[in-house]
């Protein structure tokens, strides 16, 4: 349906699109409209997801408060300047600046669909894991929160567990499981496909975090990856990329990240599906599309960075609409980022980097191990952190 009310569609609602959504509406002149489009009516935190992939009751009761609701944050703005859509983008025609949503109930059953015409749209639709793994949101709520219950039973079963990448989920999550079970006869073995865990950083980080899991029972094997799994009678038979064979009740992938952008036109694409976008997060081949986040091509796809990149994004659509032209816009800085790495949770179990500083295992158990700054889930619901927002 065309309307003559000049709209801004967000699409995704999380750590890049909700502070977006509350920033436009509080600075936009009051004839726009903001459309925000997401399938949960939840945020959720998958910061913490390594732990409650594994186990249950840890934050607060079934985990509920890795959740938090999206819309009473926007309660205080007026019914014809926002709008929450529960639904999932299908396609974008560029040419026509028309988006084309499906809407969806809480079971993730698709209903009508609705074309809505847009003066901007902003891409901040995330990315999802190598797996159905709860790394990152599966769907709706009520199927993400189910999604994790599942994990937390396979995982209770599994006499053996094969987590394949040794990237920060990779350690986390073999971390919290060995933590949970340790000397109850489960084998957990980890494989990274480069020569240590967290082969991103400097070595000394990967190797402490090795050393973290190793002694919690983990078998770490390095410069291995899976190339084919089997399901059979015995369990899974994956095969590695070195020839030999495993044979596990479970395997986790917790490697790679896909953008969700297929509903996108090709060409607004780089080859890894990630939005092609200059330092300014507009569109390389369309001025008046926006990604942020994890759907954007930058490299730093992190919380933290959805920030910076979110801020850029406002100001120069915001510039836009104020009839200004590129010499007022921000400009993204796509640089290296602190990271923080709990290996199980236990008293200064983790490791990071800091500014190219190893950070001490301590201060990652104070500032991350303990919580997963899981309190935060309802702040950036709520648009108090990274910009914008209101109280409720
Ligand atoms: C296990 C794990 C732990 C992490 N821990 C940290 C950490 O400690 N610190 C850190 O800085 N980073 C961390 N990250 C990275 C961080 O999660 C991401 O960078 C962050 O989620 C990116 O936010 P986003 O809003 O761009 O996308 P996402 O959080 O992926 O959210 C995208 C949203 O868009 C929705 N969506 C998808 N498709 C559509 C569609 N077609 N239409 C509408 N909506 C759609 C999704 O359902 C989702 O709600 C971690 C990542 C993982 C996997």
């Amino acid at each position: 349906m065309a309307t003559t009310t000049p709209t801004i569609v967000i699409l995704g609602a999380s750590f890049a699109g909700i502070p977006t959504t509350h920033k436009l509406l509080r600075a936009l002149p009051s004839e726009y409209k903001v459309i925000l489009v997401n399938p949960s009516t939840h945020i959720f935190w998958n910061i913490a997801a390594p732990r409650a992939v594994a186990r249950d009751n840890q934050f607060s009761t079934d985990n509920a408060d890795v959740f938090a609701p999206i819309t009473p944050g926007f309660a205080a703005y007026a019914e014809d300047r926002f709008e929450f859509i529960q639904g999932k983008a299908s396609a974008v025609d560029a040419a026509t600046n028309k988006v084309t949503i499906k809407s969806v109930d809480d079971e993730g059953v698709e209903g009508a669909e609705r074309v809505v015409e847009y003066a901007h749209l902003v891409v901040a639709t995330g990315a999802a894991g190598a797996g159905a793994w709860p790394f990152k949101a599966v769907g709706t709520h009520v199927q993400t929160a189910k999604a994790l219950k599942d994990c937390q039973v396979k995982i209770e079963a599994a006499k053996t567990i094969v987590l394949s990448g040794a990237g920060p989920t990779g350690v986390e999550t073999a971390g919290e499981i060995a933590t949970l079970y340790k000397g109850k006869g489960k084998k957990i073995i980890l494989l990274s496909s480069g020569e240590r865990c967290l082969p991103m950083v400097r070595e000394d980080v990967g190797l402490t975090a090795q050393k973290l899991l190793e002694g919690l029972g983990v078998e770490v094997h390095v410069g291995v990856k899976v190339t084919t799994e089997v399901a059979g009678d015995e369990g899974l038979t994956l095969t590695l990329s070195n020839g030999e064979t495993m044979v596990t009740d479970l395997h986790i992938p917790t490697y790679g990240i896909t953008p969700n952008t297929q509903f996108l036109p090709a060409e607004l694409l780089d080859e890894s599906g990630s939005v092609k976008v200059s330092a300014h997060m507009q569109s390389t081949v369309q001025a008046n599309i926006w990604a942020i986040g994890d759907a954007a091509a930058v490299k730093q796809k992190k919380t933290i960075t959805t920030k910076p990149m979110l801020e850029a994004a406002v100001e120069n659509i915001l510039a836009v609409v104020g009839g200004k032209g590129e010499e007022a816009f921000k400009e993204y800085k796509d640089e290296e980022t602190p990271m923080v790495v709990p290996v199980g949770g236990g008293f200064a179990m983790g490791t990071g980097i800091l500014n190219k500083w190893k950070v001490w295992g301590v201060l990652v158990w104070f500032v991350k191990g303990r919580k997963y700054f899981v309190a935060n889930a309802k702040n950036v619901a709520l648009g108090k952190v990274y910009g914008g927002g209101q109280t409720v």
